[in-house]
């Protein structure tokens, strides 16, 4: 009988091979009842700064009867532990469909969206056909790191566009909020592509799991190399220009290297192909505004935060669990504001993939060892902010905000508007700024300039009620940078839940950040594999399935 054990607690020094035999004793049971078990989840419990704790969620197969013992024997000892049955289905994929493809499923975009779902279609036969404008990871890296030490931006291939995808310089924190089966399919795909070493399988159950930006290029070749073993192709450089499609549906496209027939194109372009997203709304496809987050980044010194996280044996922990993170949230029912994508001992970066406009971002190596922690700070953008109503609305506000902030930068200087929290507060531009992870260099601004006025607000609020949870500790040596304008997707491409195409458009698969279904790595991959789940019910396989 499956069960799920959680609120398991157990001090940050017990070593985790431990875990079957103390796991079975909460449960008044022997090591032996436990035929199989897996941990789930693993958080880190830092309010008690003398005893830190992970906190587990665990799956267990034990016998009915063990089971029945395991539960009454919680309920006797007043355990805080929870022990219910689990009723989670297994993964699974469908027969093949039998609507014959006429041309390979075509795939725009190798973000984890794109690759996933290739990867699926790969393995099941459909032999897709993986279209990039951007170029192959290696080639990417040394345009990315080009940029950083000074040179031009290459608006191809840069840490947003390129294989990959906006994933491969990401911080590469393997969060997600729903851990179905289908998550943890892909959380498994990304382990094994990985190269796993047996014994550290933490990124299939860690709360924070994180792979870290020097990891995600080898993760990201070899998820490519698998699809072409099993039948796929993967273009670079080819970009995506127009759609051809009548009222039977998807007939073409049209692309930087010449027209291609297509029946079924699944769309994971992201959410800054500004230019796709224009061709979209000029072919009619259906659009919508949606909300989507705006702030700032934030920067402290590491060792502050690892004070604040863990108090007076900060140094024990931090040699212990590495360099703290946080995660901070004000509640305000008009201005929420909340920390967003926080890299313990990172770095912040140009979040740029088209000439004149600046936005920033933050990522981390595995390591996590620079002596900055950054975070974004940020709150959501309602469509009514925007100025406008028409699907494009949210992208002309990041392109105002964007193009000013550029403009502070020195233009193609690409330096980073900054400003001391304090003095943003108290509405002057700062005098001195610290030092900072950013590769190249700060400018004093008023960062309000590249902030709309309800981002404002909720910074002018949230930030200091965030220095009453640090005790003060927050805004003293708070450096914040800007804006932070592109932490999800403005708008949605429209598609119907059911058979996931759309409306009006048969065979068009909009997947994804930049579709507006997803928002992070693994959620964005498990959109692409729900996505391929759905081709491969409706058509038949061009191939034998590998
Ligand atoms: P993308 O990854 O954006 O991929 C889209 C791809 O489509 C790109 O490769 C692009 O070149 C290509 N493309 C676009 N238009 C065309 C066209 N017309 N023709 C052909 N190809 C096209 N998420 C997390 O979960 N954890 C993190 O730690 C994290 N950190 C981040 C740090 C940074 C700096 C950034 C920028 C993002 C971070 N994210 C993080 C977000 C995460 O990277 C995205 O949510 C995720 O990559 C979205 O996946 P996607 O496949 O939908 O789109």
């Amino acid at each position: 009988m499956p069960l799920r054990v959680s609120q398991f607690q157990v001090p940050v020094e017990e070593p985790e091979d431990g875990l079957p035999e103390q796991v079975a004793e909460a449960l008044g049971l022997t090591p032996g009842d436990l035929l199989h078990w897996r941990v789930v989840r693993k958080a880190l419990d830092v309010r008690d700064k003398q005893n830190l704790r992970f906190v587990y969620t665990l799956e267990i197969e034990t016998t009915a009867e063990a089971a029945e013992h395991a539960q009454q024997w919680v309920e006797l000892t007043g355990s805080p532990l929870v022990v219910a049955v689990r009723s989670e289905p297994p993964f699974c994929m469908p027969p093949p469909g039998s609507q014959p493809l006429g041309s390979r499923p075509v795939v725009v975009g190798s973000g984890p969206a794109g690759l996933v779902c290739a990867y699926f279609l790969a393995l099941h036969g459909y032999a897709p056909l993986v279209l990039e404008r951007g170029a192959p990871v290696q080639e990417r890296i040394r345009h990315v790191r080009a940029f950083d030490a000074g040179g031009p931006l290459h608006p191809e291939s840069n840490y947003l566009f390129g294989e990959g995808g906006a994933g491969t310089f990401s911080d590469g924190k393997l969060t997600c909020r729903n851990f179905g089966p289908d998550a943890l399919r892909v959380l498994e795909l990304l382990a094994e592509c990985k190269g796993q070493q047996p014994g550290k399988p933490n990124i299939l159950y860690y709360h924070r799991p994180h792979l870290g930006s020097n990891r995600l290029p080898a993760v990201v070749k070899a998820l490519r190399q698998r699809i072409e073993r099993l039948g796929g192709e993967v273009r670079f450089y080819t970009r995506v220009e127009d759609l051809h499609f009548d009222s039977g549906g998807i007939r073409g496209l049209s692309t930087s290297s010449g027209y291609l027939p297509a029946q079924v194109v699944v769309l994971a372009i992201g959410h800054s192909a500004r230019d796709t997203f224009r061709m979209l709304a000029r072919r009619g496809v259906p659009l919508s505004p949606k909300p989507f987050q705006f702030g700032v980044r934030v920067e402290h010194p590491q060792e502050l935060v690892n004070a604040v996280q863990y108090g007076p044996r900060q140094d024990y922990y931090v040699q212990k669990l590495g360099n703290a993170d946080y995660s901070l949230i004000v509640n305000d029912s008009r201005w929420p504001l909340y920390s967003f994508c926080m890299c313990a001992g990172g770095y912040i970066i140009p979040s740029v993939s088209a000439p004149g406009y600046f936005c920033t971002n933050g990522m981390s190596l595995s390591r996590r060892d620079s002596p900055y922690a950054n975070s974004g700070l940020v709150t959501t953008l309602p469509v009514s902010a925007f100025g406008g109503s028409t699907a494009l609305a949210g992208v002309e506000l990041q392109e105002r905000y964007e193009a000013r902030a550029f403009e502070l930068g020195g233009g193609a200087d690409y330096r980073c508007p900054a400003q001391l929290a304090r003095d943003f507060l108290q509405q002057r531009r700062s005098a001195r700024l610290p030092s900072s992870s950013y590769p190249r260099g700060l400018t004093s601004a008023e960062l309000r300039e590249v902030l709309p006025p309800l981002v404002i607000t909720a910074l002018e609020k949230g930030l200091r009620v965030m220095d009453r949870y640090w005790r003060g500790r927050f805004l003293p040596e708070a450096l914040l940078v800007g804006p932070e304008a592109r932490g999800s997707s403005p708008l949605r491409i429209d598609r119907d839940p059911q058979t996931r195409q759309s409306p009006g458009v048969p065979g068009l698969y909009p997947v994804g950040e930049g579709a507006g279904y997803a928002g992070g790595i693994v959620s964005a991959a498990v959109d692409g594999l729900r996505t391929a789940r759905a081709i491969i019910a409706t058509y038949a396989p061009l191939q034998v399935p590998a």
